[in-house]
């Protein structure tokens, strides 16, 4: 099918989806527009998400550890009347609400927190010591048990299934790659995911069609020489000398190697190695990770990372092992936005917000392990901004100065259940189109 008869059918099935109001009849409920926004500003579900997101604030968990945050969720779907399986990866959760067949279209909410101290004097302050929700995630719960509320009022009106996909451990170990292999994308058509940002006005959203995250990869070295005393280095082989020339090795990878437009990184955060002025220590432990925006790049990168390391080491006559650990931190993939739902997506939050309020993002060297959902099927990722002057500015994610402004959530909710019902929509008048029978309905 041509684009353009794809956009005219977006464009048909949102017009008949929002703009009417909501209504009980029969004839409606068949194709009920919803306007979300609204419904989701509305005490009912606008304070339904604060509590839930100022509980799971109060009580962070880390990656696959999230049990209370798993255990609230299952409560609430309980409570929603709302099926799904449990568990997947540990504490994940996947829900279903529609028609329980196909087609289906996936909402994704990660659940974990940050091994930060909340630095945040606030009545919902974290209290776990140690602990923090500071990228947001809390907030993607209750956005989506937000959507999942308002789908199952009107789950009779889906033309599908809804599956709400809450996943664990997003910040580094993977969690999106446990729940694929699990299988919860199977017959699943699209994924949207959704995260806050503190760069955005609240009421606009940002993305791009294409690469938008780069790929991630991790890495530790432990680079061995011969310890001794520091005032006779000719009997010692100095490794904190040999890490030392490594690391300025490493910047080479970037500066002279690789092409200049094609953006990549190589940081090195850590170097531990000896404890004493007057001792060379037996060996140094450097780690770092490093990011490119396409495959081949990634894996160019990370074999030359492993080569500098050690031949760069034996220069100085150390010996050095470059370990990946991907067990325990998976390489993320980039993480690319489908182009059709990039259309899509533009179309829907267009109506939604205004066409001015739809902001085109350049890439970023951050990672996503949405990347996973959206390697194996068409997906899009997204930003929902939650910048508010009068506020002054906000801390960025990671900060133990994080503060999130709920505000927020009810764009979220209300941009999840309208991509997801639409998308819906969009699919069946995409086959009755091809069926040649969508004259009658017009
Ligand atoms: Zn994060
Ligand atoms: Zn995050």
């Amino acid at each position: 099918m041509g684009l353009f008869k794809r956009w005219i059918l977006c464009f048909l099935a949102f017009k008949f989806f929002v703009p009417k109001p909501v209504s009980s009849s029969p004839e409606a409920l068949a194709q009920i527009p919803v306007d979300f926004l609204d419904l989701s500003k509305k005490p009912e579900i606008a304070d339904y998400m604060i509590g839930i997101r100022r509980k799971i604030h109060e009580n962070p968990e880390l990656g696959f550890e999230e049990f209370q945050t798993s255990k609230l969720i299952r409560d609430e779907l309980d409570h929603l009347g709302i099926h799904y399986k449990h568990p997947v990866a540990i504490t994940g959760v996947v829900g279903y609400v529609g028609t329980g067949g196909p087609p289906f279209v996936a909402i994704r909410a990660d659940m974990d927190a940050l091994p930060l101290e909340e630095a945040v004097e606030w009545e919902h302050k974290s209290k776990v010591p140690g602990k923090m929700h500071a990228c947001g995630h809390d907030a993607h719960v209750a956005m989506l048990l937000g959507a999942a509320k308002m789908l199952q009022e009107h789950r009779h009106e889906l033309q599908g299934t809804v599956v709400l996909i809450f996943q664990p451990a997003e910040e580094g170990q993977g969690g999106a790659k446990r729940m694929l292999d699990a299988g919860v994308l199977k017959d699943v058509d699209a994924i949207f995911g959704i995260h806050v940002s503190t760069l955005y006005p609240i009421g606009t959203v940002a993305s791009r069609a294409g690469p938008i995250m780069a790929a991630s990869g991790f890495f530790d070295a432990v680079i061995s020489g011969k310890g001794g005393h520091a005032a006779i280095p000719q009997h010692s082989i100095d490794p904190i000398l040999a890490a030392s020339n490594v690391i300025v090795s490493l910047q080479h990878l970037v500066s002279r190697e690789a092409d200049p437009l094609d953006s990549q990184v190589v940081t090195i955060a850590k170097f531990q190695g000896g404890g004493a002025f007057n001792v060379i220590p037996d060996s140094v432990t450097i780690g770092g990770t490093f990011r490119a925006f396409s495959k081949e790049s990634f894996i160019k990168l990370k074999q030359r990372i492993e080569e500098v390391i050690t031949k760069q080491a034996s220069v100085q006559r150390c010996n050095a092992t470059v370990i990946f650990n991907t067990d325990e931190r998976p390489f993320y993939p980039v993480t690319v936005n489908n182009e059709e739902l990039h259309d899509f997506f533009v179309n829907v939050a267009s109506d939604m917000l205004g066409a001015q309020n739809i902001k085109e993002m350049q890439p970023v060297m951050g990672t996503e392990d949405f990347s996973f959902f959206a390697e194996a099927i068409p997906g899009y990722f997204f930003y929902v901004g939650m910048k508010n002057e009068s506020q002054g500015p906000l801390a960025l994610g990671h900060s133990p100065h994080y503060k999130l402004n709920e505000e927020a959530l009810p764009y979220g909710a209300a941009l999840h259940a309208s991509l997801a019902t639409s998308y819906l929509l969009k699919n069946q008048l995409e086959a009755k189109l091809l069926k040649g029978n969508l004259h009658d309905e017009l």
